[in-house]
């Protein structure tokens, strides 16, 4: 046989291999979605507020979430209000674990350094969500390792995307920070770590971005923004119970739920220290299971410390039983006769 002869054997071998294992690649990938569409559905119909809260005009898909947008009644959304949510949407991560899923935020990123002050190339993202997505509590700090955690960001516009690496960045090293257990207290939130190679790219509109720094940005705009909204709502120009939540309702692409929440439910179990003030939010923008953890913006809330934060915000925690809790709905109902479902927050730290 001639030496050709071999070479284009080899190249033709070559070529029908990789045919096969991108057909193989491409299927395994086709099965993962139709799966996950499976899990979507199903998890719709289960839902038992699907009839008020899935087609409800106050959830938006993020990418139809602009200054024009349209939301019935009397709904005016400030320009500088979409901008950042838009922004606090890039921030927002969907967060899956052995023992369920939800909604988590990216509150920090620190880089990290060597005793000599060298960089490590590493870095590492500090998320926020609702401990509940982990579907245990008590058993949370002791199991941690083997809830399996991973954050996917920028899971935005298909359910086939939750599979593309490249376009939705998936981070797999967690692990649990801290959580606001306390006892008498009916808390909910925990903050996880995820590292991170500082090298890490991500693709958008067919360009390739380095992960670490387009959060940081991204952070940093967060905190010029709010700070701009908290100032014009000093100015009495935005509508003051304003509430928006971003999540993955369903473990769907990123949406916006868009309320009101409702001043004098507000709960405030206990003053930490002089000046603070833990407190949860009630509000009716739709949510449903995958909501757990999302970050919940009240306009002009006077939280101190990160932004206009102190430390963490609320997360979006639970819908509120109406047979539990009968005087919240019945105050809510003389505002809103139409109310049909609470939602509530997360314990946050606000200045008082
Ligand atoms: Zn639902």
């Amino acid at each position: 046989m001639s030496m050709d002869f071999i070479r284009l054997l080899q190249e033709t071998i070559g070529r029908l291999l990789g045919y096969i294992f991108r057909f193989l690649r491409i299927k395994r990938i086709e099965d993962k979605v139709s799966k996950l569409q499976k899990v979507i559905t199903k998890s719709e119909q289960e839902c038992y507020k699907r009839n008020v809260n899935h087609e409800n005009l106050h959830r938006i898909p993020l990418l139809q979430f602009n200054e024009k947008i349209a939301i019935a009644d009397d709904f005016y959304i400030n320009t500088k209000i979409v901008t950042f949510t838009k922004t606090m949407a890039k921030l927002t991560g969907l967060i899956y674990t052995s023992g369920g899923g939800g909604t988590c935020f990216l509150q920090k990123i620190r880089r990290l350094v060597d005793e000599a002050g060298n960089s490590t190339g590493r870095a590492v993202f500090t998320f926020t969500t609702a401990y509940h997505v982990f579907g245990a509590e008590d058993k949370l700090l002791l199991d941690w390792i083997t809830y399996k955690t991973k954050v996917i960001l920028f899971y935005d516009e298909r359910i086939e995307d939750f599979f593309n690496e490249k376009k939705c960045p998936r981070l797999k090293e967690c692990r649990l920070l801290d959580t606001d257990k306390e006892e008498g207290i009916e808390n909910d939130w925990c903050a996880i770590e995820c590292e991170v190679d500082c090298s890490k790219v991500f693709v958008t509109n067919n360009q390739e971005k380095n992960l670490v720094d387009t959060l940081e940005s991204c952070l940093q705009i967060y905190k010029t923004q709010q700070k701009e909204i908290y100032e014009l709502l000093t100015n009495n120009t935005i509508r003051k119970n304003l509430v928006i939540i971003v999540g993955h309702p369903h473990y769907r692409p990123k949406q916006v739920s868009v309320g009101r929440h409702y001043p004098s439910l507000k709960d405030e179990p206990k003053k930490v220290r002089s000046g603070q003030l833990w407190c949860r939010y009630y509000y009716d923008a739709p949510t449903c299971i995958g909501n757990s953890g999302s970050p919940v913006f009240i306009p002009g809330q006077p939280i101190a410390g990160f932004g206009y934060w102190f430390g963490h915000q609320h997360n979006h925690k639970r819908n509120v039983p109406e047979n539990l809790f009968p005087d919240k709905y019945e105050i809510a109902r003389k505002e809103t006769p139409k109310l049909q479902f609470l939602g509530m927050s997360s314990i946050g730290v606000e200045l008082c």
